[in-house]
């Protein structure tokens, strides 16, 4: 009792000390307790700390209930280091503990607390000074953090003054430019480019120093062991305190393998167009010509060549040297001035189908140079180190000839472009095929058309002389009999003249010389002659004409549109052999007059109607009693085209067919 009384005294006169002590208004937080570890005070700063507000008098040891130590483990508040200067009477320096206020928020602090005696040395509390370090720990610990991401970055962080002078240089710069941090630091950072780039260091310079970040510009630095690095460079002013430009920090990425990695999909994007048009263009080709050309040129393009050649597999006018059949890269003049391919060791690989010949120094193979009386290439001769021949072949699997890709530095070819090229000759062996095909196709048809041109020509001259002879006889004769034998040889001989005239006829369009006279005359007096001329040779069919004009004036070819008009009345009446009516339409349409020839005969598939107008096209099936060559509408088609006029038909199978033309007015 008497003990507590004496404390109860000491804590008064504690009670001046720390109203003396304390000053709400210091930023530091600092509290008192008395001998016992009551709090017998606290300044505002404390209680910010703590996040409340301890009961004087009552709170022991500390304002806080929860704190910790710096490995996190919770720490009795009677251990806390107020609690050890009280029980122990001296000044805990130099600890740290973590208080967690009701919040939750911890705060990192350093406490100080000093013991209090009475001038008898008797303790009568003590005075805790509490040092806020959360901010200066969280400022280290993110410095720290910063560091330790700067150096295991892979990207090369680089900081530099205004002047150009490297102030920090990390692992990854270390390792992508060879220079260490010793060697760098305060040399100019003019060291990493290449002299042809060191304009690039004022303008980088020039915008930082305006406050501007530079993003990803792709650039080329030169590392110490001489090597070029495709970089990707971004750089941001550094500031000082006051927000003035000091410097500026460099991040530095290698793209070289990206940019390699890049650069090859670009080539093969490149090549795999060049190769998809050319398969396109030389599959739609059949000009042998024209498709070497093409090929000779893509596979210079693909392989970077300097000149490109097709030569054929056989000897020029002069049995020389191979046939030069196309050229790239090279103008032909550079080939004329020496002798071209002759039958050496070299060429005779392609020629003979050896294979592909891929050489990187063509003057350093065996085969090269050692052909008499050929020593090597000809004086002139284009210089050609780097060598590539590809033999083409033929179905057969005859060699029709070979590309040349010549280059005059070595070692230009590699594999992928030698499987291009071999890929390509592959697709111009077919497609040389197919011209070749073509060409011979060509070539008949042209002979057959002579033929039929010719044939028709050397008939109609004895045709035209029966003709006559049979027109004397018939005035000649005098029995009636005879006279009608006659009559029907001269109707046989005019239906052999004409079918021998629309042969002809077939020959003079194929060949370009279907002449047109053309005049002004009356369409409708053209029609109604043909419709009488038809009329008068058959007795089955009515042909009715129905128009809504009375005459047309037209400029065009009268004979050949009669021809015509007489073509499809004659279809008419022959493909409808139980019909009796065949009708002709004449009406006008703006600018064009249409004529129509209807009739109810056996009508075409629609499937058929497209190829009714091609030469020599007959539908089968058809009634083989009805004769024809398949060439009527073939050559009205051709009238009609000349005269800028359309020709068509309209039909359903079994109900008959309406033949219709027009003709610009
Ligand atoms: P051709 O009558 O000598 O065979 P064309 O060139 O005049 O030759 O006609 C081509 C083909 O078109 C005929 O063979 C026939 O099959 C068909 N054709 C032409 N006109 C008619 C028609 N009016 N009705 C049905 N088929 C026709």
């Amino acid at each position: 009792m008497r003990e507590e009384n004496q404390l109860l005294k000491d804590r008064s006169k504690t009670d001046h000390l720390s109203a003396a002590l304390i000053l709400d208004d210091l930023p530091l937080a600092v509290y008192t307790c008395d001998a016992l570890g009551y709090i017998t005070s606290y300044n505002e700063a404390a209680a910010e700390l703590w996040g409340r507000k301890p009961e004087i008098g009552k709170d022991l040891w500390c304002g806080s209930w929860k704190i910790f130590t710096l490995l996190g483990e919770p720490l009795p508040l009677d251990a806390c280091p107020m609690a050890r200067t009280l029980k122990e009477g001296v000044a805990v320096k130099g600890e740290e503990i973590i208080v967690e206020r009701p919040d939750g928020i911890r705060k990192h602090i350093s406490p100080n607390p000093v013991p209090k005696f009475d001038p008898d040395g008797k303790l009568i509390g003590a005075v805790n000074t509490l040092i806020d370090l959360t901010q200066q720990i969280a400022a280290y610990e993110k410095q720290v953090t910063l560091a330790a991401i700067v150096n295991t970055s892979d990207d090369a962080i680089i900081s530099k003054t205004l002047q150009g002078t490297i102030t920090t240089w990390n692992k990854a710069a270390e390792k992508m430019f060879g220079y260490t941090e010793e060697e760098a630091i305060g040399k100019p950072i003019t060291m990493l480019i290449p002299p042809d780039r060191l304009q690039e260091e004022d303008i980088i310079i020039g915008n930082i120093s305006k406050g501007n970040k530079i993003d990803h510009f792709e650039t080329i630095r030169r590392a110490k062991s001489g090597e070029d690095i495709h970089i990707s460079l971004s750089v941001s002013p550094i500031k000082d305190r006051n927000g003035n430009i000091i410097g500026a920090s460099k991040i530095a990425r290698d793209v070289s393998a990206l940019k390699t990695a890049l650069d090859k999909t670009t080539r093969y994007a490149k090549n795999l167009e060049i190769i998809n048009s050319l398969s396109q263009e030389i599959s739609e080709n059949l000009d042998i010509k024209s498709i070497l050309q093409k090929v000779t040129d893509a596979t210079t393009i693909l392989t970077g060549a300097q000149s490109g050649a097709f030569f054929y597999n056989a000897f020029n006018a002069n049995g020389e040297s191979y046939e030069l059949y196309t050229l790239s890269g090279t103008p032909k003049e550079a080939f004329e001035k020496f002798g071209l391919l002759s039958n050496t060791a070299v060429f005779n690989h392609t020629f003979s189908g050896l294979g592909i010949l891929r050489v990187d120094d063509i003057t350093k193979d065996e085969r090269y140079g050692n052909n008499r009386p050929y020593p090597g290439m000809p004086q002139g001769h284009l210089p050609v180190l780097s060598y590539l021949a590809v033999p083409v072949k033929a179905s057969t699997g005859e060699v029709i000839g070979g590309l040349f890709l010549g280059h005059p530095e070595q070692g230009k070819f590699t594999e992928e472009q030698e499987n291009l090229v071999k890929a390509i000759s592959f697709q111009a062996s077919v497609a040389l095929d197919n011209a070749k095909l073509y060409n011979e196709i060509v070539d008949l048809n042209s002979k057959k058309d002579e033929f039929i041109g010719m044939a028709s020509h050397e008939l109609k001259t004895p045709l035209t002389s029966i003709t006559c002879y049979l027109q004397v006889l018939h005035r000649l004769e005098t029995t009636e009999k005879s006279k009608t034998f006659i009559s029907k040889m001269v109707q046989q001989v005019k239906k052999l003249s004409s079918l021998v005239s629309d042969l002809l006829d077939v020959s003079k369009i194929e060949a370009g010389k279907l002449q047109l006279v053309k005049r002004d005359f009356d369409l409708m007096t053209i029609i109604e002659d043909a419709i009488e001329l038809i009329q008068n040779s058959q007795t089955s069919h009515n042909i009715v004409l129905k128009k809504d004009l009375n005459t047309i004036s037209v400029n065009a070819d009268s004979q050949r549109i009669e021809q015509l008009v007489i073509n499809l009345l004659t279809n008419a009446v022959k493909y409808s052999p139980s019909a009796q009516i065949v009708e002709v339409l004449v009406t006008r349409h703006d600018d064009n007059i249409n004529i129509g020839v209807r009739d109810q005969g056996m009508g075409i598939p629609i499937e058929k109607q497209k190829h009714i107008f091609t030469r020599f096209y007959r539908i089968d099936g058809v009634n083989p009693s009805i004769s024809g060559l398949g060439i009527g509408l073939y050559i009205c088609k051709e009238v009609v085209d000349r005269h800028n006029g359309k020709i068509w038909v309209e039909s359903t199978p079994g109900q008959g067919s309406t033949f219709w033309f027009t003709l610009p007015l």
